[in-house]
């Protein structure tokens, strides 16, 4: 009994080191690229690939914005600007510290890119939470988040807005919300007509509420609206080029979980009975419905009895 269980472990670890992941970069404007990560949870199989990173380059230098779920993704995005660039990385601009776009930070600190943050990622460095998800990614996406990965501070942390200009390229980057999280930042790269949106726009999946502020978040969809940008770069799903569509998506769906959950919370009905009421037919076929539709709505029934 006790070397059968040996064995499965010791197989399953083994079933788990086999590298299949692949990063193809797109790209989507004269010098901006992304990849695109799966619309899967995290695991040890997909090495945290469930988020996306982008890079614009210049003339003077790579700029990229987040840095993806583990080291061995960070190292393979690095690869990969290699071969469309012989530029160094000079900057790494953190859309917000969740733990799919930052577990790469300090293979971009190692080759010496700046890192840039807004400056609420520092209640999130030294929270009991930043510390207890990374002790259970080092179990669940085993080898790939292990004792080395560590949490990365950013060099530069952002208050309002910063306008970054590298190689004659201007990067806006300002803060929004807190909205998706309380740190997130979006960047606007007008000569290439590109946003990266962080999380603050979702495609092609149900998006991760978790601790939102979904009544910011909403707020932050308008601003981008006003932005016009042609291109957006999502921290998840495909890029677009139909970007009022693609908020109109994301701020529908906010909506949809704050209508269907308002009434229970302020009159203090149980969560089950209206998440139970409530009509899902439109978002039950995406992908991650089953792993985060309900825990959104508990968060925004949650969040609402707290506004
Ligand atoms: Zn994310």
């Amino acid at each position: 009994m006790g070397s059968f269980l040996f064995f499965t472990a010791a197989y399953g670890q083994k079933a788990n080191t086999v590298d299949t992941i692949q990063l193809n970069p797109v790209q989507v404007a004269p010098h901006t690229y992304f990849v695109q990560g799966l619309p899967e949870m995290g695991s040890s199989a997909n090495q945290n690939f469930i988020s996306n990173a982008g890079f614009v380059v210049t003339p003077s230098g790579v700029v990229v914005v987040d840095a993806l779920g583990s080291p061995i993704l960070a190292k393979k995005l690095i690869a990969e600007i290699k071969k469309v660039s012989n530029q160094k990385v000079v900057a790494l601009i953190v859309s917000h510290y969740h733990a799919d776009h930052v577990y790469g930070l300090q293979e971009f600190k190692k080759i010496g890119a700046k890192i840039y943050a807004q400056g609420e990622g520092r209640n999130y460095l030294s929270s009991e939470t930043a510390k207890q998800r990374l002790i259970a990614s080092r179990i669940d996406f085993a080898p790939w988040v292990s004792a080395d990965t560590k949490l990365i501070s950013a060099d530069v942390w952002i208050d309002q807005k910063l306008k970054l200009s590298i190689g004659g390229v201007d990067f806006f980057i300002s803060r929004v919300g807190p909205a998706h999280a309380p740190e997130d930042l979006m960047v606007y790269v007008p000569s290439e007509k590109v946003l990266f949106a962080g999380d603050l726009v979702f495609r092609g999946r149900i998006p991760f509420v978790g601790n939102a502020d979904s009544k910011g978040w909403l707020i932050a969809l308008d601003a981008i609206e006003k932005l016009n940008p042609k291109i957006v770069i999502p921290g998840h799903g495909n890029y677009s080029l139909q970007p009022i569509t693609d908020i109109a998506f994301t701020r529908n769906y906010l909506n949809y979980l704050r209508q269907s959950m308002s009434a229970a919370a302020i009159n203090m009905d149980p969560f089950e009975e209206a998440y139970k009421q409530a009509d899902w037919s439109e978002y039950e076929g995406m992908p991650l419905f089953g792993a985060a539709n309900r825990m959104n709505a508990y968060n925004v029934y949650l969040s609402i009895q707290s506004e």
